[in-house]
């Protein structure tokens, strides 16, 4: 599988000078099959850039993609409306969230609708097909999508991608419980290649009233790693408080704890 993160940037979008090395947009990743499959996780603004390359590499022609969505936080779906193949003839979209299908269909379509969007979701030109993640495994091109539930507020998923025995999961929008690692989340990134995982506070931060917002530190992030017995480590959703020195700190004093530690950052390309 080859990996592309689109955004890492957690909550807001936050260009500046400050944040050019790991880039501003909010949260999208892409995960392209060996057949083929184009993959893409969250719909933060990322994801317009993920669908101009795809436009360029693939031509004008119809699209297939399938999007998995975590929740519906805006970070995580406010480039939906910008995303060019939903304006494609005869492209075909598939939404997979953590809701029912009319539901997804009626939180994006209130994006792309009213007084905030030029057009209606329904007047695009791409077909697009709207189902609830199902619980146990689905199979797209050779890939095997799982999730797992987090703990964060109105809920969301943790999703794992796995071909040929190699994996990646997204575990961002999470908070660990007071007593230690969510051994859930644990026992589903177990031995994972790439654990993703939400590193918004520092654990000073986190300290200073930040518990119950619903996300993670660094630390907690190294000992996720540590417990999942993952191999490399990758801090995302970073805070859009957070520059890019900052951010390579953070990366530095994970690596005291998880040795194959690194920040996410936009642009980021992997093959798992
Ligand atoms: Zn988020
Ligand atoms: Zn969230």
């Amino acid at each position: 599988m080859e990996v592309q993160f689109w955004g890492v940037r957690g909550t807001f979008p936050s260009p500046g000078k400050d944040k050019t090395r790991y880039g501003g947009h909010t949260p999208c990743a892409s995960v392209l099959s060996g057949s083929g499959e184009v993959i893409v996780v969250d719909a933060g603004t990322g994801i317009k850039d993920l669908g101009d390359c795809l436009v360029r590499e693939r031509g004008e022609g119809p699209l297939k993609v399938t999007l998995f969505l975590t929740h519906f936080h805006l970070d995580h779906v406010m480039g939906f409306p910008f995303f060019a193949p939903l304006f494609i003839p005869d492209s075909e979209i598939t939404i997979y969230a953590p809701a029912l299908p009319a539901e997804t269909e009626r939180y994006l379509g209130g994006l792309v609708a009213g007084k905030y969007f030029p057009v209606e979701l329904f007047e695009t030109k791409s077909r697009k097909t709207y189902l609830e993640t199902p619980r146990g495994s689905l199979e797209l091109g050779g890939v095997k999508v799982t999730h797992c539930r987090l703990r964060h507020p109105q809920g969301g998923f943790a999703y794992r991608f796995e071909e040929e025995g190699k994996s990646v999961v997204f575990a961002t929008d999470t908070e660990h419980p007071a007593e230690g690692v969510d051994e859930d989340l644990a026992g589903f990134a177990s031995g994972v290649a790439h654990l993703v995982s939400d590193a918004t506070f520092t654990p000073d931060e986190y300290r200073s009233g930040k518990q119950g917002w619903g996300h993670s530190t660094w630390l907690e992030g190294t000992r996720l790693a540590a417990a999942a017995n993952a191999e490399n480590l990758l801090l995302s959703h970073l805070n859009p408080d957070h520059g890019d020195d900052l951010v390579d700190g953070l990366a530095a004093s994970a690596r005291e704890h998880f040795r194959r530690t690194s920040a996410a950052r936009q642009g980021l390309r992997l093959f798992v």
